[in-house]
């Protein structure tokens, strides 16, 4: 594993958007799926976001797939 000065809390990760393997900011956001207002603390899933540092694109993965 080499790391460089320049890398931020990157991973190299497949992008569809650009087709490659590119460095991806990786970072872990937490989502309310319920648009219900009383249910939002109830549903909140971490979600972990990575952000291709070629395009932008930005690709969310649900953390818990219990
Ligand atoms: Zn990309």
């Amino acid at each position: 594993m080499a790391t460089t000065d320049d890398s931020v809390n990157g991973m190299t990760e497949h992008c569809e958007d650009c087709g490659l393997d590119t460095l991806h900011e990786v970072s872990v956001q937490l989502r309310t799926e319920s648009l219900k207002e009383e249910n939002a603390q109830f549903s909140r899933e971490p979600y972990r976001v990575a952000e291709c540092q070629r395009c932008g694109n930005r690709t969310s993965q649900r953390m818990n797939n219990a």
